[in-house]
């Protein structure tokens, strides 16, 4: 690890150098498996590529933290020097169809990192409008974009994700031709999928969601996107 810095009270990047000639980065918002050192023991969880300069071979990770979770204690104390393994490629991330027009995301702190990485990379032409809950105001950040960004910080209020779900039920889609980008707590991604595809109308094609973590599960599948219940 060459670096660690806080980014945010609850954020905290890690830049990584190693064994990465030819790594496949998976594009804006890719994710992959991280193998960390925690007591003893090797844990495996999922992150985003942050960024990759695959000139100068660093790769770098935006760690949020929690209350809880061996990931995020190892986090809390990373420092120079720490060593840990990456799986071989990430998988591939998010980009708007050709046709898209506008995307609305809704995240919490813990997808920010990939709504961040998504949003460097849209053109000048799209309009991006961003929901994020954060539990500590101290979190909000500015996004770097060609795209027009309308970003709306909502704060924790009840359970998890519950002021994103709030935010999806009163939101109005944007006229022509869009895209939903979700990334949070799994009951509450759920949430936001139905609305979006029964009340809003959107077709499944143009929905992207994921369950980031799923509350009082540790570990929970990456691969739950929520696509079997609608
Ligand atoms: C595709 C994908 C990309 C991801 N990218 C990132 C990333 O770049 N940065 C990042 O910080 N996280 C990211 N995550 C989320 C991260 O993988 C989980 O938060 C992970 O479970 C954290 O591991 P842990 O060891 O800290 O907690 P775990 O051992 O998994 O869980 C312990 C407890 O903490 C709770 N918990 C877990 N995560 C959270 C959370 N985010 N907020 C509140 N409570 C939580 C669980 O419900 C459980 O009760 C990503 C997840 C996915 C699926």
């Amino acid at each position: 690890m060459t670096s660690v810095r806080e980014v945010t009270p609850n954020l905290v990047r890690v830049v990584a150098s190693g064994e990465l000639e030819g790594w496949n980065d998976g594009g804006p918002g890719a994710h992959f498996k991280v193998f960390l050192p925690v007591a003893g023991e090797v844990v495996m969880r999922t992150y985003t590529v942050r960024d990759f300069d695959r000139e100068a071979g660093l790769l770098t990770i935006d760690f949020g933290l929690h209350a809880d979770g061996p990931v995020t204690a190892w986090a809390r104390t990373a420092a120079v020097g720490d060593r840990f393994a990456v799986a071989g490629e990430a998988r591939p991330g998010y980009v708007p169809s050709a046709g898209a027009r506008w995307c609305l995301f809704f995240a919490d702190h813990c997808a920010l990192p990939a709504v961040a990485s998504v949003l460097d990379a849209l053109p000048a032409d799209m309009r991006a409008i961003v929901f994020v809950e954060v539990t500590d105001p101290a979190d909000e950040t500015e996004f770097r974009s060609a795209a027009e960004v309308q970003a709306t910080w909502l704060p924790e209020s009840g359970p998890p994700c519950a002021a994103l779900l709030a935010a999806a039920r009163s939101v109005v889609l944007p006229e022509g031709p869009g895209e939903v980008w979700i990334g949070c707590e799994a009951g509450a991604m759920r949430g936001i999928r139905r609305h979006v595809l029964g009340e809003l109308g959107l077709p499944r094609e143009a929905l992207h969601s994921r369950a980031y973590w799923k509350e009082s599960v540790p570990n929970h599948s990456d691969h739950d996107t929520g696509s079997d219940d609608g």
